[in-house]
C-alpha cells in the first residue's frame, strides 16, 4: 500500500520503505495498528490534505533550513478509536461516514481515541507517524 500526493508541485510517496517508523505516546503500542492501516486510510479519506508545521527535531537527511530553531515538515492528523488498547476505526475509512465517537461509544465499540499524525521532510520524503492519546 502506497499513499502519494503533491504538495508545491512536488510528489510525495508515503510507502513502507521510506517510513522512519511509528512512534507511540509512551509505551501505549495499540494492537492491530498498522502502516498499512495508515496508508489505506489516507487513501480512503476524501479531504486529506497536507498543510506545513515547525518542529525542533531536524530530519535526519539534515538538508532542512533551520527556522526560529525549527524545522519545516509537511503535516496531516486524523483521529483512530480503540476498545481495550485494540485499533477499532479510523476517522478516515468509509465505514466511519455513517457514525461517530459518540455513537461508537455509546454502543460500547470504542474506550479511547488517539491522533495519528504523519510528518513527511519536505527535502527526501522520508515520514514519521505519531501517535497520541486524545481527548475527542
Ligand atoms: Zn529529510
Amino acid at each position: 500500500m502506497d499513499y502519494k500526493f503533491v504538495y508545491d508541485n512536488k510528489e510525495y510517496v508515503l510507502t513502507d520503505n521510506n517510513c522512519d517508523g511509528i512512534f507511540f505516546e509512551g509505551e501505549n503500542e495499540i494492537t492491530g495498528l498498522s502502516l498499512d492501516i495508515i496508508l489505506n486510510a489516507l487513501n480512503e479519506g476524501e479531504e486529506v490534505s497536507f498543510s506545513t508545521e515547525y518542529y525542533g527535531d531536524k530530519c535526519a537527511c539534515n538538508t532542512q533550513e533551520q527556522i526560529n530553531k525549527s524545522y519545516r515538515y509537511l503535516e496531516y492528523h486524523f483521529y483512530i478509536y480503540t476498545k481495550d488498547n485494540e485499533y477499532v476505526i479510523d476517522t478516515l475509512c468509509n465505514e466511519y461516514r455513517n457514525t461517530s465517537f459518540n455513537k461508537l461509544f455509546g454502543l460500547g465499540k470504542i474506550d479511547d481515541s488517539y491522533i495519528v499524525s504523519v510528518t513527511v521532510c519536505p527535502n527526501c520524503g522520508i515520514y514519521s507517524i505519531y501517535i497520541d492519546q486524545c481527548t475527542v
